[in-house]
């Protein structure tokens, strides 16, 4: 396992950081970096024979790596750093309260300063290059490790090795179990996910090698934003105790997962990379916002959501591979069933309020919907949402729907709802494509076909737009 150690102060790396890209310290205009003052740490020299807990291979952070390097681990020659105990004895919910105005870069330095060695950045390749950054501005030695699925495009593979060669460090890479591949692959393909969901190929390449990864920590830090997924990431703390995968100490709660830029907006994200000239993945530049795997990645156009360039084929809920999972709440969870999308809840749905109320909505049954796609010639096309009344997207593009319905009461473009889930489920899925909720369909004038909605942008706007196109 790679350690990237630095050997500088603090304060004096943040300044070769900026003066080395010829940028003054007030020059860094990304509004949350503003605040932190790195300390100046005694610089201990290495100890050979040092005791510690775990033992690792220590690369001081300037140092240009040779590539035949032993891979033997050797002792750190880190100043051993005070970390806690147990990851128990902590309340991570005070502390992502009292750190959710701290800066990107103070949270950094809180997490390598409570969890030293055991800790470790998870780089996927992509603008969470900003965390490895980060982690060098607090002047402090930093771990970092990354999941190679064997399915990344050629330019992940370039980047890797360029950030590694421009911080002189070793990335840890985790490989996928090769028998649980060769299994995968020779019983369903090497592109099973565009069939049955991507959930499958995900937990043999990523979920299972980072759970590997996490069993040797006791705390991970991810570059999830809340602005990455509306539908998943919309409420993650700066800080949080795991909810899904275990630390080395073993159980739910040995393992504490930091989101440093939890509060940033990509844009910030962005500004601040240019800012101080790092390498970024040269994808990016073709259109790439969020990148994973090459067959499940693909550029997106200005003004769509990053999120639909992952998995483009399945629905927003579904887009996260696992590694996250903890995001998507309990009650959304029975929703997720093997191919990734929509399936009935659980536990039914009957106390549960309607929504879609508006006069300017009308409510379809059964025969009223059947009636409806029967029709080859329609008096006047019809917007209509499939949806679930416990279905947390429905309920969150409630506002904007009946909004629609308002704006487009007397212009001959009738909107409706149908509950599609409990026993309608089947026929909608047979009948009107459902594939998970909410599905949108416009019923065109002169055709039976309905159109379905093919994007997640579910404002008034966005929806507007697909009627006005098609009307
Ligand atoms: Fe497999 Fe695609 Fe998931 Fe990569 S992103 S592990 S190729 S399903």
């Amino acid at each position: 396992m790679a350690f990237a150690s630095s050997s500088s102060s603090s304060s004096s790396l943040l300044h070769h950081s900026i003066s080395s890209h010829s940028l003054a310290s007030h020059e860094l205009k990304a509004p949350w970096i503003g605040s932190f003052r790195p300390v100046d740490r005694p610089v201990v020299p290495p100890t050979v024979g040092t005791s510690h807990r775990r033992r690792c291979l220590v690369k001081p952070v300037y140092a240009e790596p040779k590539r035949n390097d032993s891979v033997v681990p050797q002792a750190a020659t880190m100043v051993a750093p005070e970390v806690v105990d147990k990851v128990e004895t902590e309340d991570f919910e005070k502390l992502a309260k009292e750190l959710e105005n701290a800066s990107p870069l103070g949270i950094m330095d809180k997490a390598l300063e409570k969890f030293g060695n055991d800790i470790a950045i998870a780089f996927s390749g992509a603008e969470d290059v900003v965390l490895i950054e980060y982690a060098r501005l607090t002047g402090r030695p930093f771990r970092v490790f990354s999941l190679d699925t064997g399915r990344l495009n050629p330019e992940t593979y370039q980047f890797f090795d360029t950030v590694e060669k421009h911080y002189g460090i070793r990335i840890e890479y985790m490989f996928p179990d090769a028998i649980e591949v060769q299994a995968l692959v020779r019983s369903k393909g090497l592109f099973s996910f565009y069939e049955d969901g991507h959930q499958e190929c995900c937990r043999v390449r990523k979920v299972r090698p980072l759970r590997r990864a996490l069993k040797g920590l006791r705390a991970w830090i991810t570059g999830q934003r809340k602005d990455q997924s509306p539908g998943t990431r919309a409420e993650i703390p700066v800080v949080q105790v795991d909810p899904v995968f275990e630390g080395m100490d073993g159980g739910i709660g040995s393992l504490v997962k930091w989101n440093p830029v939890a509060n940033v907006d990509g844009k910030d994200i962005w500004n601040f990379l240019r800012a101080v000239n790092v390498p970024i993945n040269s994808l990016h530049s073709k259109g790439y916002v969020s990148i994973g795997c090459e067959p499940c990645t693909r550029p997106v156009l200005p003004g769509q959501h990053e999120r639909e360039g992952r998995w483009w084929w399945e629905d927003a809920k579904a887009k996260e591979c696992g590694l996250h999972k903890g995001n998507i709440k309990q009650e959304e969870v029975p929703q997720l069933n093997g191919n990734g999308n929509g399936a009935v809840h659980a536990n039914g749905s009957a106390t549960v309020t309607d929504i879609f109320n508006s006069q300017n909505l009308v409510a379809l049954n059964r025969t009223g919907i059947e009636n409806l796609a029967k029709l080859e010639n329609r008096r006047e096309p019809w917007l209509v949402v499939l949806y679930a009344p416990w279905c947390s997207f429905c309920q969150a593009m409630e506002g904007s729907y009946v909004e629609l319905a308002e704006k487009l009461a007397g212009t001959g473009v009738k909107v409706g709802k149908f509950r599609a889930d409990g026993d309608q489920k089947a026929f909608a899925e047979r009948e009107l494509q459902l594939g998970s909720f909410p599905t949108i369909l416009f019923f065109p004038k002169h055709t039976s076909r309905p159109i379905k909605y093919p994007s997640e942008k579910r404002d008034v706007d966005s929806l507007m737009a697909f009627v006005k196109t098609l009307q």
